[in-house]
């Protein structure tokens, strides 16, 4: 190459320079998936909580933002989920404990609304169950014009998304341009829903799938819900699995003790199909005796009776 025509090596940098684009390729291209970022860590809760802001807004791409609640305002720290279509905006779960959730949520929406030369965008709020670390802001959501509220109950959630059968229907909600399916996955607890965003390929698992402590409250409906959430992903293109928590550290097998404000070395966010799989493979090899699964990046907890 150093001695040829000056013609050639510009040919090799140039098939160099494609390779490289090549490589670069997602695939599979044709789906029309709208892909985004996660940040490399997240803002847990401290170490100093003074300079913790109460909650982190993390734009994944310009219609899908994650809001994470500091440690420092709840321990649970969870993620919320604010997605966008061309008619709704739609919010799943309002936070824990006393939090201002409905500012954080209505300021990004007005951004976003400037952004896109849309004022007064329509808000859905929808939980993925009906815990308290999930439904704390509630109250701030309810009775608000132009906000459709629907409780965290099966009743509520059939009628909106219109699932039938009760849990094995899958139910839709449509944002205008960009439709969410509802899977219904009782099992951590009655009331709980995946979503799977078709424009993203983003599966959000709630509290039944994340990387930490996943406690079952009900052995057989949580298998089952396992089983079901699988089936609907195969064929699917599936970005990333988001739950709603991180316990889990870095370090496989390993995970933060219940209360923790502060995670500088936590999971993070993201699990993946595979770690689907994994879940749903070990929950049906123990699907006839509630089993303590610890798996390298969560671990399956079964639990008798009510939540305390
Ligand atoms: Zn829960
Ligand atoms: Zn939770």
């Amino acid at each position: 190459m150093k001695n040829s025509p000056l013609f050639l090596r510009a040919g090799a940098a140039l098939l160099a320079l494609a390779g490289v684009l090549w490589n670069q390729q997602v695939y599979p291209p044709g789906e029309g998936v709208q892909l985004g970022r996660l940040p490399h860590r997240w803002i847990t809760g401290g170490p100093r909580c003074m300079e913790v802001p109460d909650w982190q807004v993390h734009e994944y791409n310009p219609d899908f933002y994650i809001l994470r609640q500091s440690g420092c305002t709840h321990f649970e720290k969870p993620f919320l989920y604010l997605i966008f279509g061309k008619e709704k905006a739609m919010l799943m779960d309002t936070g824990a404990g006393v939090n201002d959730v409905a500012r954080i949520v209505f300021q990004t929406i007005a951004k976003w609304g400037e952004r896109n030369k849309r004022s007064a965008m329509p808000l859905l709020v929808m939980h993925s169950h009906a815990h308290g670390d999930h439904i704390a802001g509630d109250k701030q959501f309810q009775n608000l014009p132009n906000v459709t509220f629907v409780a965290a109950s099966v009743p509520e959630l059939e009628k909106a998304f219109a699932i039938r059968p009760y849990p094995t229907g899958i139910g839709l909600i449509d944002l205008g341009g960009r439709k969410l399916d509802v899977i219904p996955i009782p099992g951590h607890e009655d009331n709980a829903v995946a979503l799977y965003d078709r424009q993203t390929g983003i599966l959000l698992s709630g509290d039944n799938l994340y990387p930490g402590r996943l406690s079952v409250r009900n052995w057989d409906a949580y298998v089952a819900s396992a089983k079901r959430l699988t089936d609907f992903t195969e064929g699917k293109v599936i970005t990333h699995v988001l739950g709603t928590h991180i316990e889990q550290k870095r370090t496989p097998f390993s995970d933060y003790v219940r209360g923790t404000l502060y995670q500088p070395e936590e999971h993070e966010l993201a699990l993946s199909r595979g770690h689907l799989l994994e879940w749903n493979d070990a929950l049906q090899r123990s699907k006839d005796k509630p089993a303590l699964l610890a798996m390298r990046d969560f671990t399956v907890i079964p639990r008798q009776g009510p939540r305390p």
